[in-house]
């Protein structure tokens, strides 16, 4: 086969159109589908740098029939030919074939992916392959460019990428279950006298953890070096079996010294404002894929998050909306309940029908770092509620005050030698400060409509879950 630089489809198919008819061109992908008649084939052709699949057009009378038999649906094949405009309705351009060589071939009988229409269900199951239909294409393209604004706006506005640890020897944060990291015998651990597992004779001479958050340590970076962010897997030992949480999931977790918590919401809002734009102005082929088939009022509801104001009202308000509204809810609200995802979609799809952030929580359903108030009763939490998906970010103001960090640590009975790290910070050129966490898997799944978060993830862990 004469050797010519590959051509990536999108560089055929996308915006940019960078080749014109009459190129000699080699495309190299997978075979979405052939079909044809005696004398011509039409192979559609798919490589995962767009959405969309370029046919190739073969002239049977070339090409041996031995070869045209091994390509079949789900195989890989590396193709010469020159690029002319399509006569067929659909797309600008195909391909008429000169060489093909056949890379990989895939069989008729056993290839999953056979069929057009599988259960998101069942790609779950074979999630080694799904990346290999439009869905996931269209969702884990997405997913890298919204890694990439994530990365671009914080750089943008001056923020440091912090790279907080994933194995933590603190298990104060207390924002979920922890996955122990330990390198003990699980049959045989070492005792103490009394019988406990003895850590001191663990990898770190300790019990460790899988971390749950990197802010505290984002803290500690933003009291030197003023803004920064994280963005890393964290990981939560929940058993839950909600569309909206993972076992592992990747989060960003800006901190901002001298930031209150008026600067946190529209750092908040800007970022989640810019992240849906990013992906309108950059993803919009796949958007009106995903449009097409899953959810039909998906680009108008991202078009108008990004054009209108979020709602900002206390968690109080909250509360006395939601008692006057009539709506029989699953678990009852009283002032002091934490919010369930029912409430927090009530708020933004029924009543306000915009994103909604809502601040200044009771102390007592929120973390131990945040700053109080002076009603004694709530703390500068805020969360922001998204359509569909409920909390997106969660966040606050942090106490900076050293005395009162320590009761708080002391009330809640969090052991204070653990934390001594943490309260350094408050006992040497304590700033007010202030971030929050953006779950990233919730910012596609709202930015995809999708509707699981398994499906935004190239491989899910959930309980029971981790096959590959
Ligand atoms: P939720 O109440 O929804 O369980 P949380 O209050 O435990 O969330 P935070 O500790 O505030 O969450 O974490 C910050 C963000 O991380 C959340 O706003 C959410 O976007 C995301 N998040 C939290 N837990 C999970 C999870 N198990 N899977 C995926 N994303 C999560
Ligand atoms: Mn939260």
């Amino acid at each position: 086969m004469e050797s010519l630089k590959r051509t990536r489809i999108v560089e055929i198919l996308g915006e940019k159109m960078a080749i014109t008819a009459g190129t000699k061109v080699n495309l190299k992908g997978w075979v979405r589908t052939k079909r044809g008649n005696k004398s011509v084939a039409f192979i559609a052709l798919n490589d995962g740098s767009i959405i969309h699949n370029i046919q190739i057009v073969v002239d049977l009378s070339v090409f041996d029939e031995q070869t045209m038999k091994l390509i079949t649906t789900g195989s890989c094949i590396s193709v010469n030919g020159v690029l002319v405009e399509s006569p067929g309705q659909g797309q600008a351009f195909e391909v008429q074939a000169s060489e093909i060589e056949v890379y990989g071939t895939a069989d008729a009988e056993t290839y999953p992916l056979q069929k057009k229409g599988h259960t998101l269900e069942f790609l779950r199951e074979i999630a080694h392959l799904r990346p290999r239909t439009n869905t996931f294409g269209a969702v884990l393209r997405i997913r890298h460019a919204m890694s990439f604004a994530v990365h671009k706006f914080f750089n943008d506005r001056g923020f440091y990428y912090l790279h907080t640890p994933i194995i933590t020897g603190s298990d104060a944060e207390g924002a979920g279950a922890m996955f122990r990291v330990t390198t003990l015998d699980a049959k045989n651990p070492p005792l103490t006298p009394s019988g406990e597992v003895d850590f001191t004779n663990d990898f770190f001479g300790k019990p460790t953890n899988l971390t749950v958050s990197g802010q505290l340590e984002g803290e500690l970076g933003a009291l030197a070096l003023s803004n920064v962010y994280t963005f890393g897997p964290t990981f939560r030992a929940e058993k839950s079996y909600t569309p909206r949480h993972l076992a592992e999931f990747w989060m960003i977790e800006p901190e901002m010294a001298f930031y209150d918590i008026n600067d946190n919401m529209d750092l908040a809002e800007e970022f989640l404002k810019y992240l849906v734009n990013y992906a309108l102005d950059n993803c919009m082929a796949d958007l009106e894929f995903l449009n097409k088939m899953y959810d039909n009022e998906l680009i108008e509801r991202l078009r108008f998050v990004t054009g209108n104001a979020f709602q900002r009202l206390d968690y109080t308000e909250a509360i006395d909306i939601l008692m006057a509204s009539g709506q029989k809810f699953e678990y009852p609200v009283d002032w002091g309940t934490d919010l369930q995802s029912e409430h927090e979609r009530y708020m933004v799809e029924k009543h306000f029908k915009k994103p909604v952030i809502l601040t200044n929580y009771p102390k007592e359903i929120k973390a131990f770092y945040m700053k109080q108030n002076d009603d004694n009763r709530t703390v500068r939490a805020m969360d922001v509620l998204f359509p569909r998906i409920g909390e997106i970010i969660g966040g606050s103001q942090r106490e900076e005050n050293l005395e009162k960090l320590t009761n708080r640590i002391n009330e809640l009975g969090i052991p204070e030698k653990d934390m001594w790290w943490y309260i350094d910070t408050r006992r040497f050129g304590t700033a007010p400060h202030s971030g929050f966490g953006l779950g990233f898997e919730r910012l596609i799944l709202f930015v995809t409509g999708m509707a699981n978060i398994r499906d935004v993830i190239p491989f899910p862990r959930t309980t029971q879950n981790a096959d590959f």
